[in-house]
């Protein structure tokens, strides 16, 4: 039997790539704190990525970036509206922020927020909304107008685009000049993966002096904590490993682009979707962190995860089970949530890695097909 084929192999960049910049922390004495490194990271994306548009400070993780980011940007009032249909980081930092997840069914075909539902609960829930956070699943490019229309009228919008780091729209970076925060994750399994690590963004400069602030303790110009903040900082040797990844990241988003049209290819040449199976309906140019794919409505994914397992390969079923499906979140209210419950029973997320072969996608095909 061939190899196996894993969901993900992570692949960082060598050590070799940034030694240089860790004899620059030894000549330096900067090891945190927004050192040298950070800052040249931070304002490289800032000016490479978004055109010199906006603002962003780095975080240890997207997790507490979202926490920091809904506690920074809520308004009075009792729930944070989300998608269920999402990963248990974004309902968690909810929580850890002092709110109620309320959760949200999603649109069938982007697997991001149902627009009518959420206008739907908003007129249910009023005053009572502190916040939206929307998810961009999957590193799509979903659609931040209206987003930037809500939180113009009042209602605070955080988005988890955890997966979205580089992904552009006509050209532009994810989220440029939003006036809401964005928040990335860097963990090893994101494309711009550098182990743990995260960024807030936000085209409102004072959120991200305030976010800043508040991921160091609170601390004002005094060093005396005026927030309820926390520690939220990247060490310099994380920031090296970033400004590395930096270097590299145009060849590796392609890569993955690349593989992604393959599977797209070998879908269509194979006639899956005529048989029911369906990719997701993105937009914008996505750095794909895997490759999700619906069964068809009468297949279960459990039984393609088991038989694809018996081919010798891997795959998650991300997002499933959906949030309210899971103990933490069980006591949540919510409103009908028919489309996620659908989603969670047939999503499949299939192994996508930068050095898969033309072959190893094959393999997966034909596994599918049966
Ligand atoms: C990866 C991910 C997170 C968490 O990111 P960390 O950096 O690991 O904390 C949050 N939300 C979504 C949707 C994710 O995919």
């Amino acid at each position: 039997m061939s190899d196996r084929i894993p969901f993900l192999r992570p692949n960082l960049v060598p050590k070799r790539s940034y030694l240089s910049l860790l004899d620059s922390i030894d000549s330096s004495h900067f090891y945190s704190n927004y050192g040298p490194l950070c800052t040249e990271f931070e304002s490289r994306v800032v000016a490479e990525g978004y055109g010199g548009i906006g603002s962003l400070c780095t975080v240890n993780n997207a997790t507490i970036g979202l926490m920091l980011a809904i506690h920074q940007a809520r308004r009075p009032g009792r729930y944070a509206l989300m998608p269920s249909f999402t990963f248990a980081a974004t309902p968690l930092a909810a929580q850890w922020a002092g709110l109620e997840p309320y959760f949200v069914d999603v649109m069938p075909d982007t697997w991001c927020l149902d627009p009518r539902k959420l206008q739907e609960a908003l007129d249910l829930l009023g005053d009572e909304v502190a916040v939206v956070v929307p998810y961009a699943t999957f590193g799509t490019g979903m659609d931040l107008g209206p987003y930037a229309c809500l939180h113009g009228a009042g209602v605070p919008v955080v988005v988890d685009a955890a997966a979205s780091f580089g992904t552009q729209i006509e050209g532009e970076w994810y989220g440029k000049g939003f006036p809401g925060l964005v928040v990335f994750s860097f963990h090893a399994t994101k494309a711009f993966g550098i182990g743990e690590g995260g960024a807030v963004y936000s085209g409102n400069l004072k959120a991200i002096e305030r976010l800043r602030r508040a991921g160091n303790f609170g601390f004002g110009a005094d060093r005396a904590s005026c927030d309820q903040g926390l520690n939220s900082k990247i060490s310099e040797y994380t920031a090296a490993i970033a400004l590395a990844t930096w270097e590299v990241y145009p060849e590796k988003v392609s890569c993955r682009r690349s593989i992604h049209a393959a599977y797209e290819m070998g879908l269509a040449s194979l006639e899956l979707s005529e048989a029911g199976w369906a990719t997701q309906v993105v937009k914008g140019d996505v750095p794909f962190q895997f490759m999700p794919l619906l069964c068809p409505p009468v297949v279960s994914n459990r039984e393609v995860v088991d038989r694809l397992s018996l081919h010798g390969i891997e795959c998650r079923t991300y997002f499933s089970p959906a949030c309210h499906q899971q103990l933490q979140f069980s006591g949540c209210p919510h409103g009908g949530l028919a489309v996620t419950e659908d989603l969670s029973r047939r999503i499949l997320s299939l192994p996508l890695w930068e050095e898969m072969a033309a072959g190893d996608i094959d393999r997966v095909l034909m596994g599918i097909k049966g």
